[in-house]
């Protein structure tokens, strides 16, 4: 019989709080697993449900991680639609919001992120959605029909795949944001206008620059009205306005938080028997040699792999170079490396192309890349900038030059 001291409760069940249930199990047969979430369907990648999914050509259960057989036959206790309200360190004891008690000999805090609420008048009109969940989705899909008009607030990665699946529904889209571009969270400005340029000739209108006064109703519709005054009529607007950390039960307990809950390089937060993992994280990473807070498929589940390791006795540090990738239209973007300067990008390939990828120097080093359409210089990219050599522009520019060759040297 397994005592608790040596049971595993993952409070999470997206992503990152599933790769630890299942490398854990795969590493330790006998463990006792508790995976706890508090969403009605099995743990899933987000992904496809601001692409695929909400274009409606993948199915919901196309980006469920695993079967949702795979955790009993795996002896995972996985308890969907369970929230958990608090943590006694003291104690090492959880309390649902149902008054149920669980306690733990090792806890993995795999929380997420929920999406940023607009702070103006009518953020909560019924007209007005983000798009984070499964559930999102399935209230979303359906008012994606032909002549809907929709407004997208953010200009970041969410507002602009919605975009671009609305857009092919054959809604009129109009996408605003307070920054005097998009992306500016994450790419150059000069990518950035690449990307949406290729929006703007497949008819979405782009605001920037631009404060939202409030939200009005409007008959059946939804009035989104700018500081200028303009206002633009909706059947359906989404926010994506980015994502704040679930970090409530961390910081109740007393751990350590800072935009995320503070973890080393194994997972592990300032209490010993804590660990943390995914979206909710701040950690250290040598690559890059300062502390971030990544929103990222790639650091949920290669995260959630190290930490099942550290839990099991194998640790070996978390280390990767940040990789994101978004797909909108017909076109796929990959950015690797997530510098804080660059002094100059370089273009490899003509951008009116559609081809090509965009290199961040800074000296004479590469310390980033963006790709469209050319995914296969990604891992030239990351193999350069993990060299940290010198590179000459003018190779880097000429797209006969092999960036395979750049990178033996
Ligand atoms: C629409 C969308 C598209 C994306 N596209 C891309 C992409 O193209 N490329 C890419 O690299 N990344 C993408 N991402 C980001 C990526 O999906 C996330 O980084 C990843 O899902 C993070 O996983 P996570 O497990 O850390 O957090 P989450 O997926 O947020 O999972 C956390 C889970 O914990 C639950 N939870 C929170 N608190 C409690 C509690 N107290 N008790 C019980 N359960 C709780 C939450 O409800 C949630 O189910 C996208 C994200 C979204 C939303």
């Amino acid at each position: 019989m397994q005592t608790d001291r040596e049971t595993v409760v993952i409070v999470g069940a997206g992503q990152a709080g599933a790769w630890v249930a299942i490398t854990l199990r795969g590493l330790d047969p006998d463990r006792r697993i508790v995976l706890i979430g508090d969403e009605a369907h099995p743990p899933y990648e987000r992904p496809p449900l601001s692409k695929a999914i909400l274009a409606g050509k993948a199915g919901i259960e196309s980006a469920y991680i695993r079967p949702s057989t795979f955790y009993a036959d795996n002896r995972i206790e996985l308890m969907l639609n369970g929230r958990v309200g608090h943590i006694n360190r003291g104690r090492n004891r959880l309390t649902l919001d149902d008054g149920s008690t669980l306690d733990y000999g090792t806890l993995v805090l795999a929380t997420g992120c929920r999406p940023r609420r607009l702070a103006v008048e009518g953020a909560d009109l019924p007209q007005v959605h983000t798009l984070r969940t499964i559930a999102d989705v399935e209230k979303i899909a359906d008012r994606l029909k032909p002549r809907s008009r929709v407004v997208a607030i953010g200009a970041g990665f969410i507002g602009l795949e919605f975009a671009a699946v609305a857009v092919e529904a054959g809604c009129s889209v109009v996408v605003v944001d307070a920054a005097p571009h998009a992306m500016g969270r994450v790419i150059d400005r000069s990518v950035a206008e690449v990307v949406a340029a290729a929006h703007e000739g497949r008819g979405v209108d782009f605001c920037f620059s631009a404060a939202i006064e409030r939200i009005e109703p409007d008959g059946d519709h939804a009035a989104v009205v700018l500081g200028s005054g303009k206002r633009l009529l909706a059947d359906l607007v989404i926010v994506g306005i980015g994502a704040v950390p679930n970090t409530d039960l961390a910081e109740a307990a007393g751990l350590a938080c800072d935009d995320g809950i503070v973890v080393n390089a194994f997972g592990r937060t300032d209490d010993p028997k804590i660990f943390a993992v995914g979206d909710v994280t701040r950690h250290f990473n040598p690559l890059l040699g300062r502390s971030l807070r990544l929103e990222s498929w790639q650091n949920a589940q290669n995260q959630g792999i190290a930490v099942a390791k550290a839990i099991a006795g194998t640790a070996t540090p978390y280390a990767d170079l940040p990789w994101f990738w978004s797909d909108q239209y017909d076109t796929n973007l990959q950015i690797i490396g997530a510098p804080a300067v660059w002094d100059r990008i370089i273009w490899r390939g003509p951008p009116e192309s559609g081809k090509f990828t965009a290199i961040y120097m800074n000296g004479e080093r590469v310390v980033a890349g963006n790709s469209m359409n050319n995914a296969r210089d990604i891992r030239f990219i990351k193999q350069l900038i993990l060299n940290g050599t010198a590179v000459p522009d003018a190779a880097l520019a000429d797209p006969s030059t092999s960036l395979a060759q750049l990178v033996k040297g």
